[in-house]
């Protein structure tokens, strides 16, 4: 089974004309499919495992890759990612980024982060509240964690047909973003939604089962 060469073609162009950056979501794909996407030119990866992601990185180091971290983290696993994470895209807690600039001074690092804000009507998805995102930004603004960069904010929505619903929790995000203007990155958008996500001003896509393929698990 290969990668959806066309797609992630016509996909690239469209993201490109947008400045809209890819991050190419390669969780439980092979090492020959994003070795594959390697060479059509992708550079943006992300993992949601952190087991999966180092051993992935091990075997890729030669490579150069910039890896993203996407799934929900526990404080006790920074310690793996740490030496080498391009951007941890899924902080959901004051406590986490704590331990990143722990683990990011350790390693002589500065470790780029995006905050995950809670979008979906969807237990099951994490992120944080606009309170807990206030108390972290302006924990932040006193001179702490001086080994994190925030360079923004992610979202999901919910997996839902309703656009209306999408759209809105998409504009939610959005307008938090725009109060913000130290943020550059606004990391929204999957496989089935990154249209959408792109026309509420969305600057980073995750997509992951479009371009690999749907995953077996
Ligand atoms: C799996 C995943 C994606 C990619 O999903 P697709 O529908 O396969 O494009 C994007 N973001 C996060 C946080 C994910 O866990």
């Amino acid at each position: 089974m290969l990668i959806n060469i066309d797609h992630y073609k016509l996909l690239k162009d469209l993201l490109t004309k947008n400045q809209v950056t890819l991050v190419a979501v390669s969780k439980i794909q092979s090492i020959e499919k994003i070795k594959a996407l390697y060479d059509l030119g992708e550079r943006n990866f992300g993992e949601n495992y952190v087991q999966e992601l180092c051993s992935k990185q091990q075997e890729l180091q030669d490579l150069e890759i910039n890896w993203h971290f996407i799934g929900h983290l526990q404080s006790n696993k920074v310690k793996y990612i740490a030496p080498f994470i391009h951007l941890i895209q899924s902080v959901d807690s004051l406590k986490l980024l704590k331990e990143i600039n722990k683990e990011a001074k350790k390693n002589s690092r500065i470790i780029n982060c995006l905050l995950q804000v809670y979008i979906a009507k969807e237990e099951t998805k994490f992120g944080l509240d606009e309170n807990e995102l206030a108390e972290i930004l302006n924990f932040k603004e006193q001179g702490n964690l001086e080994n994190i960069e925030i360079k923004g904010l992610m979202g999901m929505a919910s997996f839902v047909d309703d656009e209306n619903i999408v759209k809105s929790e998409f504009n939610y995000l959005q307008s938090i973003f725009n109060q913000n203007p130290q943020f550059e990155i606004l990391s929204m958008g999957m496989s089935g939604d990154y249209e959408l996500a792109i026309s509420c001003g969305s600057n980073m896509v995750r997509i992951g089962s479009s371009i690999f393929g749907a995953r077996k698990l």
